[in-house]
């Protein structure tokens, strides 16, 4: 599969959509979900072109893997339901169609704000 360039979260990578940013750095955008399905709902994605988790995981660099792991920690703390805030939170990423991967563009959302409930429904 070949990356889509005009997927939705490369035109927010590229600012050519705006959107509700909770983080940025080197590695990673972080911006809340326009359809919330918690009472927090945010997205963390990498900046490298990768369509999905196995996408990454194949062809990432060392730091780039790294660099998202910690994106995702960093937008917990600051969103408040990290677990040194005595919160917690699910981290989910779909891949592909069973997955029910909507945009092709890796993505990890984060669920929290409240109790999230079942892991699949
Ligand atoms: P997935 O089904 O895992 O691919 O999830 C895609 C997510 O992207 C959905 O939860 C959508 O609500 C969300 N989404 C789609 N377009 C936007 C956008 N422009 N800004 C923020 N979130 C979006």
């Amino acid at each position: 599969m070949i990356y889509d360039d005009n997927n939705i979260f490369a035109k927010i990578l590229r600012k050519e959509i705006p959107c509700k940013k909770i983080y940025e750095d080197e590695f990673v955008l972080s911006f809340y979900d326009i359809n919330p399905q918690k009472k927090i709902h945010a997205l963390v994605i990498p900046k490298g072109k990768y369509i999905d988790l196995d996408d990454f995981t194949t062809k990432a660099s060392a730091s780039e893997i790294v660099g998202l792991l910690k994106g995702i920690n960093t937008v917990a703390k600051k969103l408040g339901i990290s677990v040194d805030k005595g919160k917690g939170y699910r981290a989910l990423t779909n891949i592909n169609e069973h997955g029910g991967q909507e945009v092709p563009h890796l993505h990890f959302h984060l669920f929290g704000g409240e109790k999230v409930g079942k892991m699949v429904e």
